[in-house]
């Protein structure tokens, strides 16, 4: 094997590093975790949000209930004056009969609402144990495709550390200036400066590499480029 032949092989090494790391920003196990990730994340806040909203609630319907209870008092008080006869004038009389209607009228609508409002509470609490169900059923998929993803993505880094070691050792064995002549090569022919002639045919743009070129090939260090691509020929081992 000679220089050309394992820059040959270096450049197969680069293509393949290329390819691997590639693969690594595009995994598709990287899109679908951050996207799960996001959605686990808008689960915790309603949850966050369901509970807050359920303790306020609960206080309001406590709050309403105490003043039910007053109203409830009020009523009761004010009918035992109207029905005590107790001498009162008939004026009096008047007043009281229309504060028991009113209180009696506030009863009602605070009832009502009360009522409301334990609706309005259980509403919440079955939304409460809905939003807890999807949290965690979401964390633990979460989980689940970490661990998966995790296994996926260390066997390409273990791929991308073996390829890097075949690489230098391969670069230690190749002088220095034919290496930088093949790097300046590597940048017009976007990473494939080297074609391998395979069954007479130049493996960088397929076409027909002539018998007279062939011939060089076979002479030791020569160089012969496909006239075609312009790439420089490597003869198949
Ligand atoms: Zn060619």
């Amino acid at each position: 094997m000679n220089d050309w032949q394992r820059l040959y092989q270096l450049q197969q090494i680069e293509l393949q590093l290329e390819a691997a790391k590639k693969k690594l920003r595009n995994l598709p196990v990287i899109t679908e975790f951050t996207q799960l990730k996001n959605e686990t994340a808008d689960a915790k806040e309603a949850l966050a949000w369901t509970k807050t909203k359920l303790t306020e609630q609960k206080k309001r319907a406590k709050r309403l209930e105490m003043d039910l209870l007053q109203t409830e008092a009020d009523l009761q008080e004010a009918r035992k004056k109207l029905y005590g006869d107790r001498g009162q004038s008939v004026k009096e009389l008047e007043q009281l009969e229309r504060r028991v209607e009113l209180l009696h009228k506030e009863q009602v609508e605070k009832e009502e609402m009360l009522i409301l409002a334990m609706e309005g509470n259980e509403e919440l609490d079955k939304a409460l144990h809905k939003a807890q169900a999807r949290y965690q059923e979401l964390r633990a998929q979460l989980l689940a495709l970490q661990k998966e993803g995790n296994a996926e993505i260390n066997s390409l880094k273990e791929e991308i550390k073996n390829l890097q070691q075949q690489w230098q050792k391969l670069r230690a064995q190749i002088d220095n200036n034919l290496f930088h002549e093949y790097q300046q090569l590597r940048k017009r022919f976007h990473g494939r400066p080297l074609a391998r002639v395979e069954n007479d045919i130049c493996t960088g743009c397929r076409v027909q590499v002539y018998t007279f070129l062939k011939q060089k090939l076979k002479e030791a260090n020569a160089r012969v480029y496909c006239e075609n691509c312009g790439r420089l020929l490597i003869a198949a081992l």
